[in-house]
């Protein structure tokens, strides 16, 4: 203020209008430099503050210091942020009247500013440590301890990664005041500093569950008709899972085979963020319907409430790790003819993990030449299934296994020209084809889940076929 003074007693010397002018834009310049710093920093947050603002969308709890509203009040001249410079603003500020104005805007500008933080986004970079961009967000040595010792901030905080974004709020006085960090597309971790202290929390976006529909026929195979209809592998995957207690995907489709899902899709702020579960299934698999509807337990039923789960699954193999073949005829892999074969070859890479059928225990896990390794699990006092020619076993005679679980990997071990696993299904003592053998039926839903259930089912059926019907009357 005292070059100020000094100036104002200087000015009376001298006469030249022009260098009044001069002298008045220099005072201001000097004697308001912070304001002019925070001038142009207001008009850096104004535009950091649209970015922000779609961050603030994301959060339904968060309060925050920006108000949109305020922002757009800021006047028009100050929302470039090229700070003024003397060369820029001496051609306009010719006479006395202009050079009042900016004063009083800036006056304006200085009181609105007190409630807006200036936000920037830091962009962890490679090499990066919380440390450094604390640094380069210029925090003081304060906040970074108070910050590192907040629980969640120490353990999200301190695993940055590169291209991961932090972003920084201060106050117009440049004090620190909010901390954002995505810790996911849904979490968001906010750090506030007030007159309290420091106090950290979890801001979640709500998520909206959203239906959708796909149906597909089977051309070329399973997994291209999946693909086609716009499904991931997972859910290719789930909807196998879903209904490999009842088909056989690695043997048993055909061609024309058909299904239509409805599945949920999961969005945050109108943004699709993930794939939610499958909530109904229809599978067409060689002119039989098979039907699966999730409850509310997380598990599957028919249509009619009977559990999907069955004693036994219909592949011990995985879809696909299978070369899968339409064509039912079957060349023996050693002598090459067509005969009786009292198993069933599936031909895939060694290595396949191969999957105990159903829960039961190992009776036998052994050598020989001819079923090379080979193990046999009996179920109970009526089946058994054995699984021959494998690579590895990875069971012990005497063990009790559950259904499912990686028994062994495929191989070409024994009296076999090519890698194959060959699996064979005894009931009673007697071969039975494992893929249209009739199998004890599955357990019924719960009665008292009953009436719940059917309503759901009956509901989620329809718009199954509702949605199929649209698509068929569309091709
Ligand atoms: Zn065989």
């Amino acid at each position: 203020m005292g070059k100020v003074i000094t100036l104002l007693k200087l000015l009376p010397k001298m006469h030249q209008i022009l260098l009044t002018v001069l002298v008045s834009v220099t005072l201001i310049i000097l004697v308001l430099p912070a304001d002019d710093a925070q001038a142009s920093k207001n008009a850096n947050s104004q535009l950091s503050g649209t970015i922000e603002l779609n961050h603030l969308d994301e959060s339904t709890t968060t309060t925050s210091e920006f108000n949109n509203q305020d922002k757009l009040k800021v006047p028009l001249a100050f929302r470039t942020p090229t700070p003024p410079s003397s060369a820029s603003v001496i051609p306009k500020m010719n006479d006395e009247a202009n050079l009042v104005k900016p004063e009083v805007s800036i006056a304006a500008l200085r009181a609105e500013k007190v409630e807006q933080d200036h936000t920037e986004t830091f962009k962890v970079k490679s090499g990066d440590t919380l440390a450094a961009l604390f640094k380069r967000a210029d925090l003081s040595a304060r906040d970074v301890y108070e910050i590192t010792l907040l629980p969640k901030a120490k353990k999200h905080l301190l695993k940055i990664m590169p291209g991961q974004e932090i972003m920084i709020s201060k106050s117009s006085e440049g004090e620190f005041t909010q901390l954002k960090f995505h810790l996911d597309p849904v979490s968001t971790l906010v750090i506030n500093k007030d007159d309290k202290g420091y106090e950290e929390k979890v801001v979640n976006k709500q998520i909206e569950s959203r239906t959708k529909f796909a149906s597909a026929t089977i051309s070329s195979n399973f997994w291209n008709a999946g693909v086609g209809a716009g499904l991931t592998p997972n859910q290719i995957m789930q909807l196998a899972t879903i209904f490999g207690w009842d088909i056989d995907f690695a043997l048993d489709l055909r061609k024309d085979d058909n299904f239509s899902i409805i599945f949920e899709e999961e969005f945050a702020d109108g943004k699709f963020l993930r794939n939610g579960n499958i909530l109904a299934a229809e599978f067409v698999n060689q002119g039989d319907r098979y039907t699966a509807v999730r409850y509310t337990d997380g598990n599957y039923y028919s249509e009619e409430g009977r559990s999907m789960r069955k004693a036994f699954l219909r592949s011990p193999v995985d879809f696909k790790y299978v070369s899968s073949s339409f064509n039912p005829k079957r060349l023996h892999p050693v002598t090459g003819q067509v005969r009786a074969h009292r198993g069933v070859d599936y031909v895939a890479a060694v290595g396949t993990p191969i999957k105990a059928a159903g829960k039961g225990r190992v009776i036998k896990s052994a050598y020989n030449k001819y079923n090379g390794n080979y193990v046999f699990i009996k179920h109970n006092d009526t089946y058994t299934t054995k699984y021959l020619h494998l690579k590895k076993r990875k069971v012990k005679q005497g063990q009790s296994v559950k259904q499912g679980q990686i028994i062994g990997t495929l191989g070409a071990t024994g009296r076999v020209t090519g890698a194959h696993l060959h699996y064979e299904f005894i009931v009673n003592g007697t071969h039975r084809n494992p893929r249209t053998v009739k199998l004890p039926k599955s357990l019924p839903i719960a009665n008292k889940e009953k009436p719940a259930f059917l309503a759901l089912s009956k509901q989620i059926m329809a718009k199954l076929q509702q949605n199929k019907q649209v698509q068929l009357a569309s091709q």
